[in-house]
């Protein structure tokens, strides 16, 4: 047993540290409501908008401005992911961009299409010019649908006659940042539409769904080559029916001990019926159908 006397370790004293030390703490917070606030109330309460403090080469979204765009493709072309399209088509008597869209969702912000663009434009409150494709200061799209990071800047169905530039001319443009918000405003409204739309037709296993006329279309272009490749090679018919047609759970529902069995007896001609896959559904029945229509050979 320690015959040292330690008073600071009495517990009185320990109670009296203890309090002291949470008054301390205490004290410290207690200072910050007589000093200026650190933070800012974001995004309503402050005395400009944010995008005003950044700098100009901010690295935000990018926007286009169609006005002075030539559709030379460069941008696209130069993309290492490509996150831009454009479609360019004979519209009557022109050649016309139908299509210039830029996934915002997918972009690094590495500037090289902004680098590879050759028209440059110069905005107003700019200054260094810029191009025609462009960083902007903007970057507030918060959203939980990505559909909405998809910018269009051609609305779909319109046209637009590429611009041709006079050599060694400096275009004017707007102010940087505001294609951007109408794109970001157009897509906030009519992307997560389209994306429902598309979902819904997807989802939709009806027959009446899955054998529209376009969707036929479609799904027969698909398994056309397919089949021509498989020939009359019946192990290559019967993977090929295996893997795209059937719904692959060897559930046995169609009577056949597994999906095989059933692709087998479709190909040899053993089973004419072509709806027995229970969970391949209209799917399957329509698939089996083109590729026996499709099939070439015994
Ligand atoms: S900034 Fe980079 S990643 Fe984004 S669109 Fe341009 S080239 Fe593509
Ligand atoms: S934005 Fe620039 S690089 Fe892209 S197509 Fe238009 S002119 Fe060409
Ligand atoms: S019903 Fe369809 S999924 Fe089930 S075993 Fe037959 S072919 Fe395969």
């Amino acid at each position: 047993m320690s015959a040292h006397n330690d008073v600071s370790s009495s517990p009185l004293a320990r109670v009296v540290r203890s309090a002291r030390s949470v008054m301390d703490g205490l004290a410290v917070t207690l200072s910050y409501l007589f000093r200026p606030p650190t933070t800012i109330q974001y995004p309503d309460r402050i005395p400009r908008p944010i995008v005003d403090t950044l700098p100009e080469r901010y690295r935000g979204f990018l926007e286009v401005d169609l006005a002075t765009c030539t559709a030379c493709k460069a941008c696209e072309r130069d993309c290492p992911i490509g996150c831009i399209a454009i479609d360019l088509e004979k519209v009557g008597d022109v050649r016309a961009m139908t299509r210039f869209d830029i996934d915002m969702g997918k972009c690094m912000y590495c500037n090289i299409c902004v680098e590879s663009c050759p028209v440059p434009n110069q905005a107003p409150g700019d200054v260094e010019p810029t191009k025609c494709i462009r960083m902007t200061r903007e970057f507030e799209a918060a959203t939980d649908d990505f559909s909405t990071l998809t910018f269009r800047f051609i609305r779909p169905g319109d046209a637009v006659v590429p611009f041709r530039p006079k050599k060694g001319t400096v275009e004017p443009t707007e102010e940087r940042g505001r294609i951007a918000r109408k794109v970001l405003r157009r897509a906030r409204e009519y992307n997560v539409l389209a994306a429902h739309w598309a979902e819904h037709l997807l989802r939709d296993d009806s027959p009446e769904a899955v054998n529209a006329p376009d969707v036929l279309a479609a799904r027969e272009a698909e398994l056309g080559p397919l089949v021509k490749a498989a020939g009359p090679d019946l192990r290559k018919l019967e993977d090929l029916v295996f893997a795209q047609a059937l719904a692959q759970t060897d559930c046995g529902a169609c009577g056949y001990n597994d999906c095989r069995g059933y692709a087998r007896a479709i190909l040899i001609g053993d089973d004419a019926d072509l709806d027995k896959c229970e969970p391949g559904g209209p799917r399957t029945g329509r698939d089996l159908l083109l590729i026996t229509k499709l099939r070439v050979g015994p």
